[in-house]
């Protein structure tokens, strides 16, 4: 009702431009090609996009060189100037109306791994930046994949035990110190397979922390979906 009353004074608009468009939270077809959306061949750890298919199992340089805490992590899209504008008006603007749209992304993406997942557990932010801000995006795409999939989501199973530096601006290894021991899960989670939602994965920083955490309390597999990634070392400025 409140939606409907909303939409007759604010008409939806395109969640990539400012047309106008006959329901909330859809992209018009002119803009679907800008979307890159990540396929195989990938890397079958980080899911990191390869050049050539790797085989059953393959992983990337990265993961073979340092084998992640978590067993698999996947994105839905390539981060750039146009899943950039996604997220941020999730992250700082609050909109709300795409996140349907992007739960069916997210499970495509996770596929298996959804199929497996106990329950789903967002990444955690920490008291006081979701204060500042007031929402936690990786809690709502969470409960969106939750609605979508039908699959229990656990909000509180991963918790930020320290304040830490926004990672914004920082590198690889600046992120791995500022992350580290920060993230704990609370409760035990014996046996569970866990798949953890966050909005970017850029390092793969925090999602190693949720990792760490949760096979620590107990967890048999844990796996990550996120909306977006960052495909080349040079966007990790976000
Ligand atoms: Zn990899």
């Amino acid at each position: 009702m409140i939606a409907q009353l909303s939409d007759l004074i604010w008409p939806p608009r395109s969640l990539l431009s400012d047309a106008i468009v006959d329901r909330p939270g859809v992209i018009e077809p002119a803009l679907w090609g800008d979307l890159h959306f990540l396929g195989d061949p990938l890397c079958a750890q980080c899911g990191f996009p390869l050049p050539d298919d790797p085989g059953p199992g393959g992983v990337c340089g990265a993961c073979a060189g340092h084998k992640p805490a978590y067993d698999t992590a996947r994105a839905a899209l390539a981060y750039d100037d146009h899943s950039r504008r996604l997220i941020l008006d999730l992250k700082r603007g609050g909109r709300r109306d795409g996140l349907p749209v992007f739960a069916r992304w997210m499970a495509s993406a996770a596929g298996e791994s959804l199929a497996r997942a106990d329950f789903l557990a967002p990444a955690p932010m920490h008291w006081t930046r979701l204060a500042v801000r007031s929402f936690n995006q990786a809690a709502w795409l969470t409960q969106a994949l939750a609605r979508a999939s039908g699959k229990p989501w656990k909000p509180g199973a991963l918790v930020r035990a320290k304040r830490r530096r926004s990672q914004e601006g920082l590198s690889a290894s600046e992120r791995r110190r500022n992350v580290g021991g920060a993230i704990r899960a609370s409760g035990r989670f014996k046996g569970k397979v866990v798949l953890v939602v966050d909005d970017v994965f850029t390092t793969g920083a925090t999602l190693e922390a949720c990792a760490r955490a949760l096979r620590k309390a107990g967890a048999a597999e844990v796996h990550a979906v996120t909306l977006a990634r960052v495909v080349r070392p040079l966007d990790i400025s976000i």
